[in-house]
């Protein structure tokens, strides 16, 4: 069983909430594990929208990386828990890239969640220039290490890691399985020099131009748990082809 996590981003509206609790109890018997990511107003009609589909999770995009108080616009991990949310992305490359996120922030972000019992889901990933500059480990590495130095509980079951290279995302052009594979197997090294062997565990998903065609052997390759979906994960046709 793998986990597939739709990302939808800024889209979405109540018609498609409403097509996809059509289809819900085609989801409800995947064989896989979906965490559903709909922007903050279509929380509430996605949860009822699969009421009687327990299997069927909805997490949120964002996280506030403070507790509470005067932070205009936040939204704070004590609302997304008491919302009854499973999950929260974090650090995703868009909030990175366009409102500053630094692996500072995406740790407290990630330590807010797990302080009120949800599963961060922290996006880690480097960019062209990274990869083509030699520099994609190091920048995992340090992506990472932040998270450990900020004593982010790096345990299954507490935190879910997804590897997006920022050249992926929403370009059509996927990682290879191969590429996906060896990425991954470097994490879980890393991982595992920062907590003890036996917690090292941690489920990582791939993301970034997973499609319909593509997402079989991306999740037949080795060490990939899932796959977080952007763009393939709003049709409703091609997320039900993949979520078999
Ligand atoms: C994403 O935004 O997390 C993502 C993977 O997008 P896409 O699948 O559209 O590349």
């Amino acid at each position: 069983m793998a986990i597939l996590a739709a990302n939808w981003k800024m889209n979405g509206s109540l018609a498609l909430v409403q097509a996809f609790a059509e289809t819900k109890m085609h989801f409800a018997h995947s064989a896989h594990e979906l965490l559903f990511f709909p922007p903050f107003p279509l929380i509430q009609a996605l949860q009822q929208a699969f009421e009687g589909a327990p299997s069927l999770q909805v997490g949120a995009q964002n996280v506030s990386q403070y507790e509470a108080g005067a932070y205009t616009g936040e939204v704070s991990a004590a609302m997304l828990a008491e919302q009854g949310l499973s999950h929260v992305l974090v650090g995703h490359s868009e909030r990175r890239l366009y409102f500053g996120e630094t692996n500072d922030i995406v740790a407290v972000k990630a330590l807010r969640a797990q302080a009120h019992g949800l599963v961060p889901v922290v996006c880690i990933g480097e960019s062209l220039a990274e990869r083509e500059s030699g520099q994609t480990f190091r920048v995992l590495n340090a992506q990472v290490q932040a998270l450990a130095e900020a004593e982010v509980q790096l345990r299954d079951g507490l935190l879910l890691l997804a590897y997006e290279p920022v050249w992926a995302i929403g370009t059509g052009l996927a990682a290879s399985p191969a590429e996906i594979s060896q990425v991954h197997a470097h994490i879980h090294t890393c991982l595992a020099e920062l907590v003890d062997e036996s917690d090292s565990t941690i489920s990582i998903l791939y993301g970034g131009s997973v499609n319909a065609n593509n997402i079989e052997a991306i999740l037949a390759a080795p060490h990939v748990a899932g796959a977080l979906i952007g763009g393939a994960s709003l049709k409703v046709d091609e997320f039900s082809r993949m979520a078999v």
